[in-house]
């Protein structure tokens, strides 16, 4: 491992003006861009005769620059080698050059790029090796020298793609790098090798290749850079990080960098000499897709238009104004514009896409509306939206295989992911055109042209692709600048939280519970202010990772919260504080520790167990520990079937039975990335040197600094409370583990059997009224007539006291027996008064723990005072709403 240290972050106003730079290093070229080679093959050193920029060649008659030659782009259709080379063989060339050469190949780091907390995604190769520590950038190497094809994604030049014959949202770069000690090199081999890897390895005549002078500068640190160009072509950029400070002020770096990126896709489109890049390396796919549409791409026509392009691109800024002008110049007709240009270029920005979305999805990354996912949906809006425009029906998973069977070639990583990236595709496939509708909607209300700010709000907030109005007709071309503002919106937000207290000149706390872990322990303060105190050494865990603080107390006092503050431990304290100097004992709460470990080390199983369970794009995304609940947030595209929960905490518990070892190891953090991989970065970036990597055997594996169960077995018990989709692209897994998952089970048992055996008695209880009712309707008129007949004075039928008095004045009937329910008091009441206008009926029945009375009062009888009366007291005992006390009621009835 080698690595070595740059600062970053230095404010704006230090940035330096590459202009200057370059003024200042080309007019000492002795110093700055004089290599070995230069002198053994005597390269001439020229300025420009257009814009005077100084480059190196052998060929004495070249009067211009590789960007004003005549001979720019001249390989389009006539190679300048003799041998071709496609994607797939061009990079086997450059690995074998570089292989045969000292350097190792080193495979290709992930396009997420999980390691660096203010990038979505890998835009160089040497973004590989960086990792920030504070405000520094510390360079790892796994090897020195190294060559990776690294895939690299860039948003930026979006509307290009497809057009230019160049541009693309994804290539590879190949990475050159080399720390100059004994085992790497600096400037002279490195020029001496990418000259060699061109001429030699690749057969380019030595006339044709150019280096010019250019520099680099960034975070403070700058250096000379030689780019290299073969027939105007720029195929790659040597940079030299060299020095450190400002131009007035600056002195050499203690560890230079080499920093060569060149493109693969123009090694092969140079060797191809195809009308445009995307023709040699897509594989077979764009050949299949053209022959579908029924275009030849070899026609002499697309190497007059495109050849046109590439020229044109250096003079005019607007891409529109390009196209316009190349259609003119190679005198295209509007019948070939619209039969071979234009579908030309759909087909070129599918395919590119397609291949950016296969590297991104297989990587773990998922169209959303959220950070990095933004520019993976309107990739894919765009492919949808073009094969609309342009009536194309290819088949997604057909595109998708044939893409992976050609780049296993070289990325035989991406084998394992076809599946899912299909699975992803088809899903945010269906979500884009179930919107449409809404979409419709909103551009049919648009009353005049969408300037780029709208076109912006647009898709933000309605997801209303600027190729979608294009489709729509809303729109003729996509402003050039749309692509560029999305993307500086999107492409690095990432943001870091700083750290608000400052304790400066206080030593490093001693972490206990890394090591034995204590649970009482003594301790010296060696500050304590407010609520705070320092100690020199701690068990009680900080919070973070997720896990949340452990409490309990520092001598009198009860400890509410533990924070980390650098390597610096503040514990806060209720009622008072311990004074300075002075020892402490400290008890850490043991059962609250507990309950967050078990929920801790749940996590990391429920973590692989959602991955395995649901595709391979499932990261953490965040997870929260406490002592009775946790919460473990991943990236996944839907919401959680209940058949997927259940499956996920089955494998969950299977891991818990099986009593697995879990096992902490501290690593290099380079080692750790080589043996691992970056999947052990779910719980974001390590900003340390050494990671600390918990194993449970080979089940997850993930760096992470909180305090775990040492076998799985002690868990117990791992159980999902409850799933939720929180936000696009996010699900959160609300769990219980250990006793709190016990207690939650046994009380979820009884809940189901308390449930279960009440739904029995509403069941019962049913079937018995139905009963009931069936015998009532053949009782009733005989009941009836029983109670109406009754003779004057006190009856009593069926339980029915009846209370007949002279004809003319109200009769009064009431029960309270508790063979009647609701239903037969309602059935009876309703009868009596029908039967006898004079009637008054109350049926008194208990409902629960309630005691509701029924109250009918016939025609005639409610207009006499006495009816009414009772009617009222009864409501009135019963509270007004018809319920009361079951004695009050009782002793009324009496
Ligand atoms: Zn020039
Ligand atoms: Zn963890």
């Amino acid at each position: 491992m080698q690595s070595t240290i740059l600062n970053i972050g230095q404010p704006k106003a230090c940035q330096m003006d590459k202009k200057e730079i370059l003024s200042k290093f080309s007019a000492d070229p002795e110093r700055y861009y004089m290599v070995k080679l230069f002198d053994d093959e005597k390269f001439e050193r020229k300025s420009c005769a257009t814009c005077n920029r100084f480059y190196w060649t052998i060929d004495g008659d070249r009067i211009n620059c590789p960007d004003h030659s005549d001979d720019t782009y001249s390989f389009i259709g006539n190679p300048p080698t003799k041998k071709r080379f496609d994607y797939t063989q061009a990079w086997k060339e450059v690995e074998s050059f570089f292989v045969k050469n000292g350097h190792t190949s080193v495979n290709r780091y992930p396009v997420v790029c999980r390691w660096r907390d203010d990038l979505y995604f890998t835009i160089a190769s040497i973004v590989d090796f960086q990792r920030v520590m504070g405000s520094k950038v510390v360079f790892e190497f796994p090897a020195n020298p190294l060559v990776v094809p690294q895939t690299c994604l860039r948003f930026k030049d979006l509307e290009n793609v497809g057009v230019t014959g160049r541009h693309f949202s994804s290539f590879c770069m190949i990475g050159q790098h080399s720390i100059p000690n004994s085992h790497g090199y600096w400037k002279d081999e490195c020029i001496d090798l990418d000259y060699r890897l061109l001429t030699e390895q690749f057969g380019v005549d030595k006339k044709e290749v150019v280096f010019v002078e250019d520099v680099w500068e960034g975070g403070g640190s700058f250096g000379s850079s030689l780019e290299f160009f073969v027939n105007g072509l720029e195929l790659g950029n040597a940079v030299f990080t060299e020095f450190q400070g400002d131009l007035s002020n600056y002195k050499t770096l203690d560890q230079q960098i080499i920093d060569m990126g060149a493109g693969l896709e123009r090694f092969a489109w140079l060797t191809m000499g195809t009308p445009t890049a995307y023709d040699c390396c897509f594989g077979p796919i764009t050949n299949n897709l053209l022959q579908q549409v029924g275009i030849d791409a070899n026609n002499e026509l697309l190497v007059t238009y495109f050849t046109k392009i590439a020229k044109h691109m250096e003079q005019f800024g607007n891409l529109s104004e390009v196209r316009k002008n190349a259609i003119k110049s190679a005198g295209l007709s509007d019948e070939q514009i619209n039969k071979i240009i234009t579908p030309l270029e759909g087909i070129y920005l599918i395919v590119d896409h397609i291949r950016t979305l296969i590297f991104a999805i297989s990587d773990g990354a998922l169209p959303s509306n959220v950070g990095g996912g933004y520019n993976l949906r309107m990739m894919l809006r765009r492919i949808i939206s073009t094969m609309d425009r342009l009536s194309l029906k290819f088949d997604m998973n057909e595109m998708i295989d044939t893409q992976i069977d050609y780049l296993k070639n070289t990325y035989p990583e991406l084998e394992k992911t076809r599946e899912d990236i299909k699975t992803i595709i088809r899903i945010e496939s269906g979500r884009y055109e179930n919107s449409k509708l809404r979409m419709e909607k909103i551009v049919s209300k648009l009353n005049q042209k969408p300037a780029v700010d709208d076109l912006i709000r647009l898709y933000e907030s309605d997801g209303v692709t600027p190729d979608y109005l294009k489709e729509m007709n809303v729109i003729s071309d996509i402003p050039s600048t749309f692509y560029s503002k999305l993307s500086e919106l999107h492409q690095s937000k990432k943001q870091k939280e700083q750290d608000q207290v400052s304790l400066e000149g206080l030593p490093e706390t001693e972490l206990l519970y890394y090591e034995d872990d204590p649970k009482e322990f003594d301790a010296k303060v060696i500050k304590s202010f407010d609520k705070y105190v320092v100690l020199d050494k701690t068990s009680f865990y900080a919070r973070g990772g997720g896990q949340e603080p452990d409490h309990g107390t520092i001598e009198k006092f009860e400890v509410v919260d533990v924070n980390k503050h650098g390597n610096v431990i503040v514990h806060e304290l209720k009622n008072g504080i311990p004074k300075e100097g002075s020892t402490v004992s400290c008890v850490v709460d043991s059962k609250r520790r507990d309950g967050i470990t078990k929920n801790h080390t749940s996590t990391h199983i429920l973590n692989s167990s959602t991955r395995s369970v649901l595709g391979s794009w499932v990261w953490q995304h965040s997870a929260f520990k406490e002592e009775d609940h946790a919460r473990l947030d991943i990236t996944h595209h839907s919401a959680l079937t209940n058949d997927e929960i259940t499956k996920i905490e089955k494998l969950a518990n299977s891991i818990v039975e099986k009593n697995m070892s879990v096992t902490i190891d501290n690593f290099d953090r380079g080692t750790a990335e080589q043996k691992y991989g970056f999947k052990i970065y779910q719980g974001g970036i390590v900003p340390v040197k050494s990671v600390r990597i918990v194993s449970i055997e080979d089940f997850d594996i993930e760096a992470c600094g909180g305090t775990h169960v040492k076998k799985t077995g002690e868990i117990e018990l791992i159980k999902i409370t409850r799933t939720k989709r929180i936000q696009d692209g996010v699900v959160r897994i609300e769990f219980v583990s250990g006793g709190t998952a016990l207690d939650y089970t046994k009380q979820h048992d009884a809940n189901l059997i308390k449930k279960s055996a009440e739904l029995k008695e509403k069941t019962e209880l049913r079937e018995k009224r139905r009963g009931q009712k069936q015998e009532l309707r053949e009782k009733f008129p005989i009941l009836v007539d029983g109670i109406t007949q009754s003779k004057i004075g006190t009856n009593i039928v069926d339980g029915i006291i009846v209370d007949m008095t002279d004809p003319g004045k109200p009769n009064f009937c009431s029960t309270t027996s508790d063979q009647y329910d609701e239903f037969f008091h309602i059935s009876l009441g309703e009868k009596l008064i029908e039967k006898d206008p004079w009637m008054v009926y109350c049926g008194v029945f208990e409902d629960g723990d309630k005691v509701r009375a029924i109250i009918y009062s016939g025609e005639q009888a409610a207009k006499n005072k006495k009816a009414g009366d009772i009617a009222k007291t009864v409501s009135e005992v019963l509270g007004g709403a018809g319920e009361g006390e079951k004695t009050n009621l009782k002793k009324m009835m009496r």
